[in-house]
């Protein structure tokens, strides 16, 4: 089963419920594979306390950069102004490619009259996959510096992480998703079994949980909740519960021990289930009892 731990908006908490779901999970339901697919962000593995050894990486070359042949050049500048993302730069009378704002999407050389503009594979990151100190195999994206196709590394990452699963005989994989609604996060809820959005009490984040949930109702995949840090607005939570109308699998308390554990790299599943929210996230991890299988 693929379990999709995913925010509307950023800093709401989504690492720290991923990390610590697959260290519960692993411990009490026979194993689990953990997918970080936040690719432009990824810490699911510092999350779960660093890495304890490589299992294995490998270099995507996907995306495409656009290169000029100056001996066929006209000048004409055409490139520059179709350019849509500011990738091409007039430079001593020429113009110039920008590598890291070129999205290989083709409009210049389309418009050149001289075919003068051609395309190389680039880079656009690595897969690789670790077990953690906490235990947990994780497979994680690391995408390149102006690398683009955020969906395919994503695509890989759950591969490999699916991969993993099947040769270990495991039958859930936890995936952390990118916050947002971008292709990223599509390419996370795409085909999985479950998704649980984690939102707090304030009408920014509910906001962004219910552009999720849109987004979600698309794939047809079933749809929970995870209120953090609920306390800091209880008067909210009604508007959370109404405006969702989704089944709520728990609300986790604002706890200062939270920083103090990601401080010592120590996930709270480890560093203290008798804190106010460790006692919480195994309550999270009860009510999905029903939900997992
Ligand atoms: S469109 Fe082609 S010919 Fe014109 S400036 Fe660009 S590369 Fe040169
Ligand atoms: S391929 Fe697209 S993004 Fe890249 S330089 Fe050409 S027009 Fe700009």
């Amino acid at each position: 089963m693929e379990i999709v731990v995913a925010s509307g908006k950023g800093g709401t908490g989504k690492t720290f419920l991923a990390s610590n779901l697959a260290i519960l999970i692993d411990e009490k339901l026979d194993g689990v594979v953990a997918a970080d697919a936040d690719v432009e962000a990824p810490d699911l593995i510092l999350a779960m306390g660093g890495e304890k050894r490589l299992l294995k990486s490998r270099e995507i070359w996907e995306s495409m950069k656009a290169s000029i042949n100056y001996e066929l050049c006209n000048r004409c500048l055409k490139c520059i102004d179709v350019c849509m993302f500011d990738a091409i730069r007039l430079v001593d009378g020429k113009p110039k490619i920008v590598e890291e704002f070129c999205e290989g999407c083709g409009a210049c050389a389309h418009v050149c009259p001289v075919n003068a503009i051609s395309f190389r594979k680039a880079k656009t990151g690595r897969i690789y996959s670790v077990e953690t100190m906490a235990g947990v195999k994780t497979t994680t994206g690391d995408l390149e510096i102006g690398g683009r196709n955020t969906g395919e590394l994503v695509y890989l990452v759950r591969e490999e992480a699916k991969e993993f699963a099947r040769k270990d005989h495991v039958k859930n994989i936890i995936i952390d998703s990118a916050p947002g609604i971008g292709c990223p996060v599509i390419s996370s809820l795409s085909g999985a079994d479950l998704l649980i959005i984690v939102v707090e009490p304030t009408p920014q984040s509910l906001t962004g949980a219910k552009r999720l949930l849109k987004v979600a109702e698309s794939f047809k995949m079933k749809v929970t909740y995870v209120v953090n840090k609920f306390d800091l607005n209880e008067e909210f939570l009604k508007t959370i519960d109404s405006e969702l109308g989704l089944e709520c699998v728990g609300k986790i308390p604002y706890d200062s021990e939270v920083p103090s554990s990601y401080s010592m790299m120590r996930p709270m599943a480890i560093y203290g289930m008798d804190t106010r929210a460790g006692r919480a996230l195994k309550e999270v991890f009860e009510s999905l009892g029903s939900w997992i299988t």
